[in-house]
């Protein structure tokens, strides 16, 4: 199955899911996934049509990003959904556009002085941890609607990041747990979209972006509402 195959099919899976939702299918953008896949794949799946690529480790990103460039023409934009550590901030700011990994206040703050710096501006969205899984990055979001300390606590991040001049806060971003069942996966992707109505009312701001949705669950999280979903591997197949 070549790369450009599984982009066509993805893209009809998508088109699918939005025609049972009731949803336009020009909200929902595709972005492709590509860690521990070479420069050649992304070319393939740029030359195929696809605008965004995604990846999930600075040094990877920063490496691959200008061969990419280099062998196209058009413009993709260039996505960073993995953890980001302090000391790679500069580097992600150098060739990233939108950062889906916003993990703490100090991260956004650092990032957009940093952009200052290179005299650019940053997309990024917060990354939520709504599920409750220790082991996940993000700000705190587990029973929101219920505890009001963790609302207080995303309104606040919101608060001081929104004011940071060089960040564009566009939204929020959350991963399910993985095998999860679908039931619990739908909730978890409900209660994003509910915190993301949550915030734009209590503040009387926009945040147009929801970034959720992956390989195994994307149908679900476009039906819930997503308008970013990040596909690795049934874009460019199983990672080795
Ligand atoms: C790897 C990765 C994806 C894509 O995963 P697939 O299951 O291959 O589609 C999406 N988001 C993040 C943050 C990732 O690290």
């Amino acid at each position: 199955m070549s790369i450009r195959d599984n982009i066509r099919r993805v893209e009809d899976r998508i088109a699918a899911a939005c025609a049972r939702s009731h949803r336009d299918p020009a909200a929902v953008k595709l972005v492709g996934i590509s860690k521990r896949k070479t420069a050649e794949d992304i070319v393939c799946a740029v030359a195929a049509g696809l605008q965004h690529i995604g990846e999930n480790r600075v040094e990877e990103g920063i490496s691959k990003i200008p061969q990419v460039e280099e062998a196209i023409s058009g413009a993709v934009t260039w996505h960073m959904v993995g953890h980001v550590q302090s000391r790679k901030v500069k580097q992600v700011v150098k060739v990233f556009d939108l950062v889906h990994s916003i993990d703490s206040v100090r991260l956004a703050q650092r990032m957009s002085r940093l952009a200052a710096d290179a005299d650019c501006k940053l997309d990024a969205l917060l990354e939520v941890n709504v599920s409750g899984e220790a082991s996940k990055y993000g700000f705190q979001g587990y029973n929101w609607y219920r505890d009001a300390a963790v609302m207080e606590g995303l309104l606040e991040a919101r608060q001081e990041i929104a004011q940071l001049p060089n960040l564009r806060l566009r939204g929020l971003m959350t991963m399910a747990p993985l095998g999860a069942d679908e039931d619990l996966v739908r909730r978890i992707f409900a209660d994003l979209y509910g915190l993301r109505e949550a915030l734009q009312s209590a503040t009387d701001s926009v945040l147009p972006e929801l970034s959720m949705g992956m390989t195994d669950d994307f149908e679900l999280a476009i039906e819930e509402g997503s308008t970013m979903v990040r596909i690795g591997r049934a874009i460019f197949g199983e990672r080795a």
